[in-house]
Order: C-alpha cells, then sequence, then structure tokens
C-alpha cells in the first residue's frame, strides 16, 4: 500500500465556547492541516499514486472558507465548538467526495493547532 501526503496551512480566529480555560478567549492560530490517502496501487506509466498539485488543489479549495476567517462565525462551527478535533472531521468530509474520483481513499486529516498540539481524524477504526 502506498500513502501520500501533502500540507497546507491557513490563519483564523476562534474561541471555545464550551471550555475553561485561556482557549475560551479570542485567539487566533496559523494552523498546519496535513491530508493523507492511500492506494494500492501506483499507475504503471506514471509510477504516481496521485497528482501531488491536485491534492494541493483540493485541500487549499477545502481551507479557503477557513482562511483569515473567525471560525465561530463559519458553519458548521457557527453551531459546533471550533476545535482541533471538529475542523479535522470538517475538512475530511469536505475532501471525501472530492477524493472518490481519484484512485485514491481518503486516510486522514491532521490538523496542527501548534507545532506541537493537534488532532486527528478518520473513518478508519
Ligand atoms: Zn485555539
Amino acid at each position: 500500500m502506498y500513502q501520500l501526503f501533502v500540507e497546507g496551512h491557513f490563519d483564523a480566529a476562534h474561541r471555545l465556547r464550551n471550555y475553561h480555560g485561556r482557549c475560551e478567549s479570542l485567539h487566533g492560530h496559523r494552523y498546519k492541516v496535513v491530508v493523507r490517502v492511500e492506494a494500492d496501487e501506483v499507475d504503471r506509466s506514471s509510477g504516481m499514486v496521485c497528482d501531488f498539485g491536485l491534492l494541493k488543489k483540493y485541500l487549499k479549495d477545502a481551507l479557503s472558507e477557513f482562511d483569515h476567517a473567525y471560525l465561530n462565525e463559519v458553519p458548521p462551527f457557527d453551531e459546533t465548538e471550533p476545535s482541533s478535533e471538529n475542523l479535522a472531521a470538517a475538512i475530511y468530509g469536505e475532501l471525501e467526495p472530492r477524493l472518490a474520483r481519484e484512485q485514491t481513499r481518503l486516510s486522514c486529516v491532521e490538523v496542527w493547532e501548534t507545532p506541537t498540539t493537534g488532532a486527528i481524524y478518520s473513518r478508519q477504526a
């Protein structure tokens, strides 16, 4: 099995409504998002699973609504907490149907809130 990954970034503000601590105050992050896809085979002629450029385009499109935004005002985070966990799941949901058209499976989405903390969402057990 092969696994590919691409990395993207966005800057955004948020506050956690139901958290009691520093993160309940308005603050910002430069989020790092890593998308991993997997495939059983590579294309014989290109030697590739999928074009990195295409994966980066899908990721950039998925992140565009969050970039330079106040996440608490952007659906679904106007109703759910804009946590790293929920961000990872939302980005996964955006990417899954797009990648279904390629010869790849979406493996997981990582959202890094800081260089040392983040969340990973995957549908796999
Ligand atoms: Zn935060």
